[in-house]
């Protein structure tokens, strides 16, 4: 049986040249990058060519403006805490109901330490309610955190207007953008967007897990999460990553020269796929925005199953895929995401997230075009609601919108 993976919002395969861009910073070129003897010079000299990468990658003004750290999740975190111990007499933060969990339960935390938190709401499409937003800042907010794009969905949201918003409002509020899934597949411009601080994590978008990036714009101040040496300009202490620095550089390469390929050719494997399942499954329907999404995701509700069966009848045929977040699947609670966009109860469970990648092939997407009706119509003829399913047969072969 092949593999079909159609799960890269979860992770990504590590790009064989990303691997070959790694290989002799484990092997020849293992120098400490703070040491001064020469044998260190070229692992210093990768970590100063990735963060010169890495600026062009997301256009900031300057390479000292980006800081590498483990994950998406280190960088939000240390992004959030930071600007907040920097502007402690500030306790009012703006967020959305739909941010990933390494933010949504960092907020949760602060609120118990005494910070006021608003979640701005999304309509049925997934996108954010910008006059709620507007009408949330005010002299005491130090911080908005806004994702570029939501995980389940791929709804981006507009970054640059909500910058403006921001501004137009609270000058000295800070703006945190977690871009761990616009990273690759959309251009990223700091600049032109007016964002202060950003999160990055290269396993989205083909380096390995165990290295982002958090971009912190130079007129923004911030505390350290890890504190020890001075590496990362003394905001993220620990010997730097040599090997996984220069794999994600080369990530960010790849990614870079392979935009146009997501916008046109994953958009329309992508596009495919969701038009075969939405016109051959009756009762299927998409829980996301038509359009202003990232290239590669989908999210299809099938009403009176669960999704956790569906992955499992896929996963027999070697197919992978999601329902809710990576980190939320396994728990039976419905994804919060799916919830604040007030996905019917019915469809709800039945919810499963496709994300391709560049390595997405036609013939796997036609596989499952072709698979997806069998198992829905398995699952179904077990369902308990046989009743419900023949009315709702009866009353529209499918509700696509797309
Ligand atoms: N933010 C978003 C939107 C994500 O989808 C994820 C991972 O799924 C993260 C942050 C966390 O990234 P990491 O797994 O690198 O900590």
């Amino acid at each position: 049986m092949t593999l079909i993976y159609l799960d890269n919002n979860a992770t990504t395969k590590t790009a064989p040249e990303v691997l070959e861009a790694m290989f002799p910073y484990f092997e020849e070129q293992y120098g400490n990058p703070s040491s001064i003897y020469e044998f260190a010079k070229k692992s210093n000299h990768a970590v100063k060519n990735a963060r010169a990468v890495l600026k062009d990658f997301i256009n900031a003004a300057d390479e000292k403006e980006i800081i590498f750290t483990s994950c998406g999740s280190e960088s939000a975190n240390t992004a959030i805490r930071g600007v907040l111990n920097m502007n402690k007499n500030k306790r009012h933060i703006i967020t959305t109901k739909v941010e990933h969990p390494c933010v949504l339960n960092l907020y949760k935390t602060l609120e118990k330490q005494g910070y006021k938190v608003d979640y701005i709401g999304v309509n049925s499409n997934g996108e954010l309610d910008l006059a709620e937003l507007e009408q949330a800042v005010n002299y005491d907010t130090a911080l908005v955190s806004v994702m570029h794009a939501n995980n389940e969905t791929g709804v981006i949201f507009p970054i640059e207007k909500i910058s403006e918003i921001i501004k137009s409002k609270n000058k000295e509020t800070k703006f945190f953008v977690d871009a761990v899934q616009t990273a690759g597949k959309i251009p990223i411009d700091v600049q032109a967007c007016g964002i202060d601080l950003l999160s990055v994590s290269g396993h989205k978008f083909h380096a390995p897990k165990g290295i982002g990036v958090l971009y912190v714009n130079s007129k923004t101040a911030i505390t350290p999460l890890i504190i020890g040496g001075h590496q990362e300009r003394g905001l993220r202490a620990g010997t730097e990553n040599v090997p996984y620095i220069a794999g994600l550089a080369k990530a960010a390469e790849l990614a870079s020269d392979g935009l146009k390929y997501e916008a046109t050719e994953v958009k329309r494997l992508r596009d495919k796929l969701e038009s075969g399942i939405l016109r051959n499954i009756y009762n299927s329907r998409l829980n996301t925005a038509v359009t202003n999404r990232v290239p590669n995701t989908t999210n299809i509700g099938f009403e009176y199953i669960e999704g956790e069966l569906i992955l499992l009848h896929l996963s027999d045929s070697g197919i992978c895929a999601s329902s809710g977040s990576a980190c939320t699947s396994g728990s039976l609670e419905p994804s919060h995401v799916l919830r604040a966009m007030n996905v019917p109860f019915t469809s709800i469970h039945g919810s499963i997230r496709f994300s391709l990648s560049r390595y997405t092939t036609e013939k796997e997407i036609d596989t499952v075009i072709e698979v997806m009706p069998k198992i829905i119509d398995k699952i179904r003829t077990l369902s308990p609601y046989q009743d419900e399913l023949e009315a709702l047969k009866k009353l529209k072969s499918s509700n696509y919108q797309g």
